[in-house]
């Protein structure tokens, strides 16, 4: 089955219809292997794509398809920042964005710098993922690298601080799941957000998980702890937004679907009914089908059906 690297739309809670751009790919394996990604299978490929034809790539999707999309997000099976090309990639991306009227989103874990400041100059918003569990900081991440929770968190504290002239376009992502009860958890907020007051974000985006992770025993937050968490970080003098659900999933022209519904689900599992409101019955065949050649399995998960990549 192809790999592409351009994939979606994908119905986000606090990005609308977003497509997503993986300019790495799976060409070199995400060096932080958190225990919330939703990476699940990653796939092996040597493929490696030009910045032109990335953009043209996301260009082609946009007219056959006719999306209609609120974001480009560039982030897929790792951190874009692994990209030699990143800037060239984010500057043709630029173009297209403002010629659609959408925005340009980068997400990155923020360990590897290189071209952070130009990157930053280009988008509309840079994405820092930091997640929260009960569980200790090595556990939740198992770095490939060699670097320690110290280490890393000063490399966040140098992107904060490198980049104050642009804070307005950082945004950190805080993530919250649970593998026990909520009272547990409650138990390791308090290291967790000392260590979210030494970034001083000034925008936090708050959400849980809300499909499969990598431990399949991480289960999403309630509300209420939601609630709490952003208040705590209202105190801190952050803009807190908390993200719960997407908006009106974005209905496609479908032209490749074994390809379409494959590489979003390597990406992102998808929910059965995501599979049908964004690729109408065709996908829901694809999707069947690519279970039926074991390239995707079938799980139940919070009560919901899911398609995901087989092991
Ligand atoms: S969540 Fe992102 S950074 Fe973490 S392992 Fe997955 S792809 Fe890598």
């Amino acid at each position: 089955m192809s790999l592409e690297p351009v994939y979606g739309p994908h119905p986000s809670r606090c990005l609308g219809v977003s497509l997503g751009v993986d300019p790495v790919s799976f060409s070199t394996p995400c060096y932080m292997a958190c225990a919330m990604c939703s990476v699940l299978n990653p796939a092996r490929s040597l493929l490696k794509y030009s910045p032109g034809e990335l953009v043209k790539r996301v260009e082609r999707d946009l007219q056959e398809r006719e999306l209609k999309i609120d974001t480009i997000y560039v982030y897929g099976s790792s951190d874009p920042f692994l990209y030699d090309e990143l800037t060239e990639l984010v500057k043709g991306l630029r173009e297209v964005s403002e010629q659609h009227g959408s925005r340009l989103v980068v997400r990155t874990l923020g360990y590897f710098q290189r071209a952070l400041e130009a990157v930053v100059e280009l988008v509309d918003q840079l994405h820092i993922p930091f997640y929260i569990a009960d569980m200790d900081w090595n556990t939740l991440y198992r770095p490939s690298i060699n670097v320690t929770r110290s280490e890393y968190l000063e490399k966040l504290r140098e992107l904060f601080n490198n980049t104050r002239k642009s804070a307005e376009k950082l945004i950190l992502e805080v993530v919250v799941a649970r593998q026990g009860a909520e009272s547990v958890f409650t138990e390791y907020l308090d290291d967790y957000l000392m260590l979210i007051k030494r970034l001083k974000a000034r925008k936090v985006l708050l959400k849980t998980i809300d499909r499969p992770v990598r431990q399949s025993n991480l289960k999403p937050v309630s509300r209420q702890t939601l609630e709490r968490l952003k208040e705590m970080l209202e105190d801190e003098g952050s803009w807190v937004q908390t993200c719960l659900k997407p908006g009106a999933p974005p209905r496609v022209r479908v032209r490749r679907a074994f390809i379409e519904v494959y590489n979003h689900v390597l990406r992102k599992p998808l929910k059965a009914n995501e599979v049908n409101e964004i690729y109408g019955e065709i996908g829901v065949v694809a999707a069947e089908t690519l279970v039926s050649r074991r390239l995707v399995s079938k799980q139940i998960w919070e009560n919901q059906l899911f398609y995901l990549p087989s092991k």
